[in-house]
């Protein structure tokens, strides 16, 4: 299910896990669920949510430092699932203004691959647009 997140993404959609035991919602979708369940169903997301918490990026990894100054963004989505992506918005403004609660939609944008990442053909990062 993990590749399939990441082409849907790039689509749009934004792809999680439901846990039929428990019924937590997973994104990005996982194997197996917190509780230990491995029965998952596979559900849309809304892509949408609210910032948590961010933070600039200047010194990045190996093999990303071309692409500095980045934000990166932790999401609530409305759903409930947490996750981790870029937001689209420059360093600049997101040192100036505080975006924590602010709405945010997601998508999916394809990156140059580097030799530190796992996937050599495809590297798709979640990006967050600011809606509200
Ligand atoms: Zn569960």
């Amino acid at each position: 299910m993990f590749k399939e997140f990441f082409s849907e993404l790039l689509e749009g959609n934004l792809i999680g896990a439901k846990c039929k035991e428990c019924e937590k919602i997973l994104c990005p979708p996982k194997s197996a669920c917190d509780c230990g369940s491995r029965i998952l169903e596979k559900i849309k997301l809304s892509g949408k949510g609210k910032i948590v918490s961010y933070t600039v990026t200047y010194v990045a990894p190996i093999g990303y430092d071309k692409e500095v100054p980045y934000v990166v963004a932790m999401v609530e989505l409305d759903e409930g699932p947490w996750i981790v992506g870029r937001l689209e918005v420059d360093a600049e403004r997101a040192e100036k203004e505080d975006l924590i609660g602010k709405r945010v939609e997601v998508y999916g944008k394809e990156f140059p691959t580097e030799q530190f990442y796992p996937d050599k053909q495809r590297r798709v990062v979640p990006m967050f647009r600011i809606i509200e």
